[in-house]
């Protein structure tokens, strides 16, 4: 697969969807999951332009070390420092959905016990007073061993958008190879689910957020999977 690696860290949301929009005809028009699970060579390198240059490491200084003393689940851990640590890039399934015990245990398996480097995205901490970091074991992705393994899924902010491309590419090797989740039947809570170019959500159509959504700028999927392999991931108000 070509990956491009554009000049500056971080895209402008506004690049990020014109170069979305350009993916649009082929996201609509995808029908079954054999073909969506074959993902063209031309959709790897327009989607590695959307993302590519996004895989630049954080400025030396922006990063440290701590020691991981509890897991909570798939994407959340805690440190002898203190901190509460979200990983960046990733969510994992919530406790007591499908997944959800296997993806701790990953986690804890990777993690727990060990001193990790914690690397910072633009937002530093979420609306929950969590740290928002990538965290590094032995120079292996935390964040990209989860979903490489098939126990998380990628979820993108525009402020956070650190080695996206990287993370999408692990999400679809992942799905095609049907590890994890994606060896576990599909949990269909729609007919269809509606994003935005201006977000990296999807929706269940009746989600209140669907309806501020612009016509232009609406997107449809015909299942959760066709969403997650092409980067969105779940609305946190309708949980599709
Ligand atoms: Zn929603």
């Amino acid at each position: 697969m070509i990956d491009v690696t554009l000049p500056s860290p971080l895209l402008s949301g506004a690049m990020v969807r014109h170069r979305l929009s350009a993916l649009r005809r082929y996201t609509v028009t995808r029908r079954t999951a054999r073909q969506r699970l074959r993902p063209s060579i031309a959709l790897c390198v327009a989607m590695a332009l959307v993302l590519g240059g996004c895989n630049q490491r954080s400025p030396s200084g922006n990063a440290d070390t701590a020691t991981v003393v509890h897991v909570r689940d798939g994407d959340t851990i805690e440190l002898d420092d203190g901190r509460v640590i979200r990983y960046i890039g990733i969510d994992a399934p919530e406790r007591g959905k499908p997944g959800a015990d296997s993806a701790t245990a990953f986690n804890v398996a990777m993690v727990m016990g060990k001193r990790v480097r914690l690397e910072y995205g633009h937002e530093k901490t979420d609306r929950y007073g969590r740290t928002l970091a990538l965290v590094y074991v032995d120079d292996r992705s935390v964040s990209r061993e989860m979903i490489r393994a098939g126990w998380a899924w990628c979820y993108f902010f525009e402020g956070n958008l650190g080695h996206s491309s990287d993370l999408l590419r692990a999400l679809r090797e992942a799905m095609s190879a049907k590890r994890g989740l994606w060896a576990m039947p599909a949990d269909e809570t729609s007919d269809h689910y509606v994003a935005s170019f201006s977000s990296f959500r999807f929706h269940r159509p009746g989600c209140e957020v669907v309806a501020t959504i612009e016509r232009d700028n609406e997107l449809i999927f015909p299942s959760r999977d066709s969403a997650l392999f092409d980067g969105y991931a779940p609305c946190g108000v309708c949980r599709p």
